[in-house]
């Protein structure tokens, strides 16, 4: 099969076709979500896969002038975004449009097994073996390659009246995030989160506990809404296992802390996921993935 699509695409390209009409919509849909970085697909018949080049231009400061360009190669790898060597090791990796499910489930409904994997997840020794996000399409974007490469993009800003650092990608979705929140102040829960709102910290150079992959935090690109008191509500599954054991994620959602549903649907129409609506709830966390809430 493998052979006639090598044979196939040979042909199509010694026609010497500029727009690949073959080019497949997940590609061109994923790349719609970033719409600033511009991009020439082929088809590599070496390693029967797209080869996808990408520009963007390069800011240290929104509010200017670009600074110049950046471009990359990835190989598409079903949807994760590799560079050439990582090909061989593709099933190390998951796909960076996971679903997204932005209801809560209550943990009364979980199954044995369902429960048993979230254990598994949540151990050490699992995270440490696990795959993980593929990290190289976000690391160029983001200039992630290292804490000094990422610095020279992160801005100091204020979110919510609280002092934060942000990378100048996420500077408008955020800043819309804040405006839409504002608006709707005459909302008395809206109200009661802002003034319980303790900090909004976002960018920090870390690495995920237990293993060696980067959180989104050291992107710039996830904020982290704390509020002063949690009177024993749980916010984060981590901090709920260091006080209840292995029956952390059994905790009922009304002894969970939420921020107000309209501010999370808020984040969602800027390009925000929310991190209370994973199994592994993290209830305080939200991070910027429009392709995955499709804006
Ligand atoms: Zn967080």
């Amino acid at each position: 099969m493998k052979f006639f699509f090598s044979i196939l695409f040979a042909l199509i390209f010694s026609l010497n076709i500029s727009a690949n009409p073959f080019l497949p919509n997940e590609i061109k849909e994923f790349m719609s979500f970033y719409p600033d970085v511009k991009y020439t697909a082929d088809y590599d018949i070496s390693v029967f896969d797209w080869k996808i080049e990408m520009k963007a231009d390069l800011f240290f400061d929104r509010t200017a002038k670009p600074a110049g360009e950046k471009s990359a190669v990835f190989y598409w790898a079903d949807g994760r975004l590799l560079p050439k060597e990582e090909l061989s090791n593709k099933d190390n990796y998951w796909v960076l449009r996971y679903k997204y499910t932005n209801t809560l489930r209550d943990p009364k409904t979980y199954t044995e097994e369902e429960i048993e994997q979230m254990k598994t997840f949540g151990s050490s020794e699992s995270r440490k073996n696990m795959g993980g996000t593929p990290m190289f399409f976000f690391d160029w974007l983001y200039s992630a390659q290292s804490k000094i490469i990422i610095e020279e993009h992160i801005i100091r800003t204020t979110f919510l009246g609280k002092p934060t650092r942000i990378h100048e990608r996420i500077w408008t979705p955020l800043k819309n995030v804040e405006k839409k929140i504002k608006e709707s102040l005459l909302n008395p829960e809206v109200k009661a989160f802002l003034d319980s709102l303790k900090s909004a910290d976002a960018y920090h150079w870390r690495e995920i506990a237990e293993t060696s992959r980067k959180s989104f935090h050291s992107y710039g690109i996830a904020v982290d809404v704390l509020p002063k008191k949690l009177a024993g509500r749980a916010i984060y599954w981590g901090w709920e296992k260091e006080r209840s054991g292995d029956k952390w994620m059994l905790v009922p959602l009304e002894k969970r802390w939420m921020p107000p549903e309209s501010v999370i649907k808020i984040f969602e129409s800027e390009g925000f996921i929310w991190g209370g609506y994973w199994a592994i709830f993290d209830n305080m966390h939200f991070e910027y993935h429009p392709e995955l809430i499709g804006k």
